[in-house]
C-alpha cells in the first residue's frame, strides 16, 4: 500500500479527534501515506459535525472541496452530520461512501474490501465504484483502539453515546445509546500510551459522567455517584509513566461528597473539572431539559473548593437558547461571574432539526446572540485572568509540551495541572525538555491568559 495517499479533516469535538486518529494508525500500519487535506490524495475522509449549523456547513464544504481537488479520488463522509444526513450525501456527486457512526469501527474494512481495490492504486486504476450509504446495527462498538496526540498527553475514549436528550442537542439521535468500554480494554491502551513515552492522559467521551452506566443495571449515573468513573482513574493511576489523569466534560451532578472524596485521594487527578453549566438561569436550564439547578451546580463547585485547593473549574455556556430574555442572560452573566470560573467556551444557540428545542418559540435574534457572545466572552477573558494570576509566585509543575519562538527568542510551553498554558524561557537548557516535568515559578500574565515563567 506504500503508493496509498489518505488525507483526514476532522471537524468537532475530541471524541472525533480520537476517532480520526484510531482511523489514521490503521491506515498507517497498512503502509499508507498519510497526506494533508490540501495535498492531491487517493482518499479524503472527512469526519464531520453536526453541532451547530456552522459546523454543518463547514462539513459539506470539506467534503466538496476533496472532490475538488482530485476528481478521482474516494470522498468518504463520516461522522455525526454524514450520520445526519445520510441519505441526501449518498446521492451527491462529490461523495462517495458515507459511513454510519454505528459502523465507523468498521470504517478501515469497509474502505479497503468494498470501496477501494488497493493493489491497483499504484497503476492509479480504481474499481468501480457507486455511492453508497453504509449503516448497520453493529452493537459490540469496539473502543480499544491506541490513540496518542503527540507525546505528552492523549485523549482516551472510554464511553460513546448518550441518553440525556438535551432539548438542543442532536447527539443522541445521531451518536446512540451510551456504550461505555471494559476497564481492560482502557488499562491496555493506557499502558501502551505510557509505553510510548505519553505523560498525561484526558479520559474523554460523549457524556463521561454516565461511563458505566449500561453495564451496572442502573438507570442513570447519579445513582452510580460516579463510582466506574473513580474507579477507573484509579485504576490507570496505577500505570507507571502516567503522571497525569484529566477528565473530559463532566455533569455537574456527578459532583457529590463521595465522587470527590474518591477522586482527590487519586495524586494523579488533575485539579481541573470542566462542568457543562450551559445556561445560569433555572427556567432556560429547565427549557434544555438539563437536570439540574443553578443551585446544584453551585453546590458542586463548593464540594470541589473544600477538596481541592483553586480547582480550575472551566464550563460551556449556550446564549440565545430560544425563550432567553435579557434578564434570564443577566442572572447567566451573575452567575458566571459567582462561581470565577476559570475558562469559559460561549456558544451562540444554533436550531436543529429534529430537536424538541427546534420548534420552541421565542427564537433570539441573530444580532442578540451576537451581543451576548461578546459580553460572556469578555467576561469569561477577566475572568481567566484573575484566576491565572492568582499563582504568580507560586512554584508550578510544568508538562513540557513544545519549543517555540516568539521575538526570535526560543521558549518553552506547556501546562501546570491546572490547564493553565505556561511559558519560559528556553535560552540556555541544553537538551531536549519536550515531556518533561519542570518546576518554574509564574512572574507575569503573557499574551491574554499564559504565565510567563522563570525556571527553578
Ligand atoms: S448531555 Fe446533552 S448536550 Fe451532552 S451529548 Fe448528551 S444530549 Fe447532547
Amino acid at each position: 500500500m506504500s503508493c496509498l495517499n489518505i488525507a483526514f479533516m476532522t471537524l468537532g469535538c475530541k471524541v472525533n479527534y480520537y476517532e480520526t486518529s484510531k482511523l489514521s494508525a490503521e491506515f498507517e500500519m497498512a503502509g499508507a501515506n498519510i497526506v494533508s487535506f490540501e495535498s492531491v490524495a487517493d482518499i479524503y475522509v472527512v469526519n464531520t459535525c453536526t453541532v451547530t449549523n456552522i459546523a454543518d456547513r463547514k462539513s459539506r464544504k470539506m467534503l466538496h472541496r476533496a472532490k475538488r481537488l482530485n476528481e478521482n479520488a474516494l470522498v468518504v463522509a463520516m461522522g455525526c452530520f454524514a450520520e445526519a444526513n445520510k441519505e441526501s450525501l449518498a446521492e451527491s456527486e462529490s461523495i462517495d461512501l458515507v459511513i454510519g457512526n454505528d459502523r465507523k469501527n468498521d470504517a478501515y474494512g469497509i474502505i479497503m474490501e468494498n470501496y477501494f481495490d488497493m493493489t491497483t492504486v499504484g497503476s492509479g486504476e480504481k474499481t468501480e465504484r457507486e455511492n453508497m450509504s453504509i449503516s448497520g446495527n453493529n452493537d459490540s462498538v469496539k473502543l480499544n483502539e491506541h490513540d496518542e496526540n503527540g507525546r505528552t498527553r492523549a485523549y482516551v475514549k472510554i464511553q460513546d453515546g448518550c441518553n440525556q436528550f438535551c432539548s438542543y442537542c442532536k447527539i443522541p439521535y445521531v451518536r446512540g445509546r451510551l456504550k461505555s468500554r471494559i476497564g481492560t480494554d482502557v488499562s491496555d491502551e493506557v499502558k501502551s500510551l505510557a509505553e510510548s513515552g505519553c505523560r498525561e492522559i484526558v479520559l474523554t467521551g460523549i457524556h463521561l459522567s454516565s461511563y458505566g452506566v449500561d453495564r451496572s443495571g442502573c438507570k442513570s449515573f447519579v445513582e452510580l455517584g460516579g463510582e466506574p468513573v473513580a474507579g477507573l482513574a484509579s485504576e490507570l493511576a496505577g500505570i507507571s509513566g502516567i503522571e497525569r489523569i484529566r477528565f473530559g466534560s463532566l455533569e455537574p451532578r456527578i459532583i457529590t461528597e463521595e465522587f470527590v472524596r474518591a477522586i482527590s485521594g487519586n495524586i494523579k487527578v488533575c485539579p481541573h473539572f470542566h462542568l457543562s453549566l450551559q445556561s445560569g438561569c433555572d427556567k432556560t436550564l429547565a427549557a434544555m431539559n438539563r437536570k439540574y439547578t443553578v443551585d446544584d451546580y453551585r453546590k458542586a463547585c463548593g464540594i470541589l473548593r473544600k477538596y481541592y485547593d483553586r480547582p480550575a473549574i472551566t464550563t460551556d455556556v449556550i446564549v440565545g437558547f430560544p425563550g432567553e430574555t435579557d434578564g434570564d442572560f443577566e442572572q447567566s452573566m451573575r452567575f458566571v461571574k459567582e462561581i470565577g470560573f476559570s475558562d469559559i467556551h460561549v456558544f451562540k444557540y444554533s436550531k436543529r432539526d429534529g430537536t424538541r428545542a427546534a420548534n420552541m418559540e421565542g427564537g433570539v435574534p441573530e444580532s442578540v446572540k451576537h451581543e451576548r457572545s461578546r459580553l460572556l466572552i469578555e467576561a469569561g477573558r477577566e475572568l481567566t485572568e484573575i484566576y491565572n494570576r492568582s499563582f504568580i509566585g507560586q512554584k508550578q509543575l510544568c508538562l513540557v509540551e513544545e519549543k517555540i519562538t516568539v521575538g526570535g527568542t526560543d521558549y518553552y510551553t506547556g501546562h501546570n495541572e491546572r490547564y493553565i498554558k505556561l511559558i519560559f524561557d528556553a535560552c540556555g537548557m541544553s537538551g531536549d525538555m519536550e515531556n518533561q516535568l519542570l518546576e518554574v515559578v509564574p512572574s507575569e500574565t503573557f499574551d491574554g491568559g499564559m504565565l510567563l515563567c522563570g525556571r527553578l
